[in-house]
């Protein structure tokens, strides 16, 4: 068994916030040693949580839709590894999902990476992965450190959550879709697809 396997099994096994957690722990990532880019996203949302496939859902289908990658390719662990900051569903608050679990990044994210010795790009999709990641780097808001995504290449590629409910916000900032996303495309192909 391999470093990065005994990590998953451990992961997969965690319980540190089971207590707090409405459904109990149920870990859900994907992790391959030979993975040239992160995703580094959130936490699972409930569909997530009950299928056990991350990024099963709208957010998925839109994120997929921003890099140009097929499910088939998304959930190939040679090209793309899967981290959200929380692995476990964290339950609703009035205003849609609660935040990732703080517990989680520190204990498990430097564990990975550290083993995904191929990784040439991580995304960092929404806020939490920007805060975890960035260290203080970050602008003073997600838009002008999406707006300011070419400073953080080539290691991180700040990004908005896709979720439908963040539509509102790619309306009003339209140079995401005709000047990052075009960009964000390129730079995917050319590392997942360069010796294809
Ligand atoms: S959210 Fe993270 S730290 Fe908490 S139980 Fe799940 S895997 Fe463990």
């Amino acid at each position: 068994m391999t470093e990065l396997e005994k990590i998953s099994r451990e992961a997969r096994a965690c319980k540190i916030c089971d207590a707090c957690l409405p459904f109990g722990a149920n870990p859900v990532f994907r992790a391959g040693e030979q993975s040239k880019i992160l995703i580094v996203g959130q936490a699972p949302g409930i569909k997530v949580h009950n299928t056990g496939i991350p990024w099963n859902d709208k957010s998925g289908q839109e994120l997929r839709s921003w890099m140009g990658v097929s499910k088939e390719d998304f959930y190939n662990t040679e090209l793309f590894s899967i981290l959200p900051i929380g692995f476990c569903y964290p339950g609703k608050s009035k205003s849609g999902d609660l935040p990732p679990r703080r517990e989680c990044a520190p204990e498990w994210q430097n564990k990975f990476t550290s083993h995904l010795p191929n990784l040439k790009l991580i995304l960092l999709v929404g806020q939490y992965a920007q805060r975890y990641y960035l260290k203080g780097k970050g602008y003073i808001n997600l838009t002008h450190t999406v707006r300011n995504h070419l400073e953080y290449l080539p290691d991180f590629f700040p990004l908005p959550h896709p979720s439908p409910r963040n539509f509102i916000w790619m309306g009003k900032n339209p140079w995401f879709k005709t000047e990052v996303v075009p960009y964000l495309r390129e730079r995917v192909h050319s590392l997942i697809y360069e010796k294809k």
